[in-house]
């Protein structure tokens, strides 16, 4: 993809600016008050779960664990509790080696260089970026869905991105668009992701009261169909093996601190399918979401 003509970058801008300036969400953690550690712990919670369901989580565990020292000295179990029915556990025992890694690497601050932050556990180029932008200001390409839908869109003038993660063309324009200064790439930032989450969304978008209408190469075009919508992957929930692993999970927060399951117990929540309800058990298991001790089952 390239650049647009100047007159519609101009265009995009002001309108993205503008949606912001009269419908950001008072979502909790942008609060000026919230620390870098806090910006984490909320890009590592949104993604892959609705802000609307984060926010009461990310509100109880930041006034539980404020720190990330607080985190890394909390007892696994009790961090997977929390965790509770956001989904992708995997991301709660990432989240707390992360916060170990800040502690023993960065004396328990979050680091605010591109290097230090993609060391860290469970932090990719998404969340790095996104804690660069938004909790230290920084100049950094975020790009996250929100954003690579309304960029395919507006410059590219396609239905959506490609699937799977950002292409190289993709970063490319990004980083493009991205105005001088960091103060005024974080705005832009912010802008776009809530923009793509509000007016440009996936399944419904607003076109007709669209601010950023006339600059549009998706809408100029007449809204041709989305090239990839076969690959696409429909997220299905229902008999999913993801489903039975949830099921064991929501089994052993349930129960008192402590309590010994047996792999017969788990596996007769998990599924009715033997081999599903079998794998389910292992897997997290080898996932270190269960452990095993002396034959009987718990959360870490
Ligand atoms: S005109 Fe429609 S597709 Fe284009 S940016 Fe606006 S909402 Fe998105």
């Amino acid at each position: 993809m390239h650049p647009p003509p100047s007159a519609d970058l101009d265009a995009l801008r002001v309108a993205i600016a503008e949606h912001w300036a009269d419908h950001a969400r008072d979502l909790p953690w942008r609060a000026a008050s919230t620390t870098a550690w806090g910006v984490l712990v909320s890009e590592t919670m949104s993604q892959q779960t609705p802000v609307a369901r984060v926010a009461p989580s990310w509100t109880a565990w930041m006034e539980r664990w404020p720190t990330p020292a607080d985190l890394a000295d909390a007892p696994t179990a009790d961090v997977l509790r929390a965790w509770g029915s956001l989904g992708y556990p995997r991301r709660a025992l990432r989240l707390q080696e992360c916060a170990a890694a800040i502690v023993e690497r960065h004396g328990g601050v979050v680091p605010h260089e591109e290097d230090d932050l993609l060391a860290l556990p469970g932090v990719g180029p998404y969340t790095a970026a996104a804690v660069r932008a938004f909790a230290y200001r920084r100049r950094a390409v975020v790009l996250d869905t929100n954003v690579r839908r309304v960029l395919a869109r507006t410059v590219g003038g396609r239905a959506a991105p490609p699937p799977g993660a950002p292409s190289r063309s993709e970063r490319e324009l990004a980083a493009a668009l991205l105005p001088d200064g960091d103060e005024a790439s974080a705005e832009w930032n912010i802008g776009l992701m809530e923009f793509g989450a509000l007016m440009c969304t996936a399944r419904s978008p607003r076109c007709d009261q669209c601010p950023a209408a006339a600059a549009c190469a998706w809408r100029r075009a007449g809204h041709p169909a989305d090239e990839h919508a076969a690959r696409r992957r429909t997220q299905t929930y229902e008999g999913t093996d993801r489903q039975a692993r949830g099921r064991v999970m929501a089994r052993l927060r349930e129960a008192a601190d402590g309590t010994l399951h047996s792999w017969a117990e788990l596996v007769s929540v998990a599924s009715t399918d033997p081999d599903q309800a079998q794998r389910a058990v292992a897997t997290l298991l080898a996932d270190g979401l269960v452990v095993e001790r002396a034959g009987e089952l718990r959360l870490p």
